[in-house]
């Protein structure tokens, strides 16, 4: 980067907010996706709304693309700098600004870790539900951008659902609010919800405001062993079909529990020769009795799809170890060579097919693959673990495999990713769910946001 564009942001800052050593180029360089990294120009830490704004004032001026990053645990490259220009981060805007208990709302800064952000209104008694099993790490910025989900979206929707309101910076430095701190609101156009789930595209979210919801008083988790992975996700749409809506609803494959068994074991999870996949199911609310008899009745359900034994986590620490386990899983298959992440949805009632159609192709082109995730909202994790490929950017054979996937995907009514977003792995593949009017749409809207193509670029399409 040019000497004189790095003074003007050191004065702008202050220096000890912009880095351009090496081994902090480095760090911004990669997210969570596979393995892939891109070294950036220089990386900026702005600490307000002011300093983020007059960044991109000078870059839509001296036409510099910009990254925005959050914590960096995204998995489809949505924060790697693609064309090596600026990282963004937003980590040192990281206050909590008002818990409104009055009215259930939090405005917040985007750099708050997630898991902060919910023990902090839940010291309230007030409870933000999207939990991206990431949660520990990423930061409530990223989960906007993102539009994430997680375990609970089964029963109480993604982030979209909790954003009421959102400060942003447009490309060219303007700040703007894109709505009101109201439940309901049809004043104009949907700005608030075209920027939630932009993937750092359009805008750059300065701060956020959500609806809070009571804290449930209770919950119970069970869990269920299945001899064939088929009947396991055929037993999950007919929980729904039964008349329940669990607060979350897992599959995990063996082969999953197997591998995140060596790093983190876990005794209530019984991994016998015959068993080959398991279901987590968690229900909550007020009433316990309630929950109780919902409980017997979901076992019931689960029984008649063969389940071997229903197990309840009987304590609190038994919960949480098994929540633990269940969100460390994506971490440690991708250490142990599964390193290929894909985030397929269907609806809920074709799971069985879609986890039929990849065992195929990975018999068919001879790799490994392993699938777990967020199975009552029909939104697998596919993780596949190639002999010899380890990435899927710009990889012919790998394109092939996808594109399969992705049709089967679409003939099934589904689409390519649930809650991980487009960014850079998955773009080429747009074409598959969208026609030409809907890219070009899409393009429309960046074109009015991002005339320049400044922000984010190469992203989405
Ligand atoms: C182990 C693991 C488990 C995961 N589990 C889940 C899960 O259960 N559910 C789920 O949905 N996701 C999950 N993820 C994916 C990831 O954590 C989410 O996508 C998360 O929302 C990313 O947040 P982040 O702060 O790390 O964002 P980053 O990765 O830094 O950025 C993600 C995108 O958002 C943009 N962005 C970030 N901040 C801003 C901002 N303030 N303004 C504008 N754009 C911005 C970036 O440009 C980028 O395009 C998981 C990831 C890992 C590694």
């Amino acid at each position: 980067m040019k000497r004189n564009h790095i003074t003007f942001f050191e004065n702008l800052i202050g220096k000890q907010n912009v880095f351009t050593d090496n081994d902090v180029l480095e760090k911004y360089s990669h997210d969570e996706t596979e393995n892939i990294s891109i070294l950036p120009s220089i990386v900026l830490k702005p600490c307000t709304t002011l300093d983020v704004s007059g960044i991109m004032k000078y870059c839509f001026t001296n036409n510099l693309c910009v990254t925005p990053r959050g914590a960096g645990t995204g998995l489809s490259g949505g924060a790697i700098p693609i064309l090596n220009g600026i990282v963004l981060s937003l980590e040192n805007m990281n206050a909590i600004i008002l818990i409104d208990e009055k009215n259930l709302q939090v405005t917040t800064q985007p750099g708050v870790i997630t898991e902060v952000l919910q023990n902090a209104v839940k010291e309230k008694g007030l409870f933000y539900p999207p939990d991206p099993s990431s949660r520990g790490t990423c930061f409530i910025g990223g989960n906007v951008a993102e539009n994430s989900g997680g375990p609970r979206a089964v029963k109480y929707g993604v982030v979209k659902d909790y954003v009421l309101n959102l400060e942003i910076v447009l490309p060219n430095g303007d700040v703007m609010w894109t709505g009101s701190n109201v439940l309901k609101n049809v004043t104009g156009y949907n700005i608030t919800q075209l920027i939630v789930g932009s993937e750092g595209t359009l805008a750059i979210i300065t701060q956020i405001v959500l609806k809070l919801i009571p804290a449930p008083k209770h919950d119970l988790v069970l869990m269920a062993p299945f001899k064939s992975v088929h009947k396991a996700a055929e037993a999950v749409s007919a929980i729904f079909r039964a008349g329940f809506i669990p607060s979350a609803l897992e599959l995990m494959e063996i082969d999953a529990i197997k591998i995140t068994q060596e790093f983190v074991p876990n005794s209530i999870i019984p991994v016998h020769d015959d068993i080959l996949a398991h279901l987590i199911v968690e229900v909550d609310g007020n009433d316990l009795e309630k929950l109780f008899l919902d409980m017997e009745k979901i076992s019931e359900v689960l029984e008649s799809f063969d389940a071997t034994e229903v197990l309840f986590a009987e304590t609190a620490q038994q919960k949480d170890e098994l929540w633990k386990f269940r969100r460390r899983v994506a971490e440690i298959v991708k250490n142990n060579g599964y390193t290929i992440e894909e985030d397929t949805v269907v609806p809920r009632y074709y799971l069985p097919q879609l986890i039929e159609a990849m065992k195929f192709l990975g018999q068919k082109h001879g790799f490994k693959v392993v699938c777990y995730g967020h199975a009552g909202d029909g939104n697998l994790h596919i993780r596949i673990n190639h002999p010899t490929i380890k990435n899927s950017y710009q990889n012919p054979i790998m394109e092939t495999i996808l594109t399969e996937l992705f049709e089967e995907v679409q003939r099934l009514g589904g689409t390519i990713s649930g809650e991980h977003g487009i960014g850079l792995i998955q773009k080429k593949y747009l074409p598959i769910v969208f026609n030409d009017t809907q890219i070009q749409l899409h393009k429309a809207i960046k074109n009015v946001f991002d005339p320049t193509h400044i922000l984010n670029p190469n992203k989405i399409f």
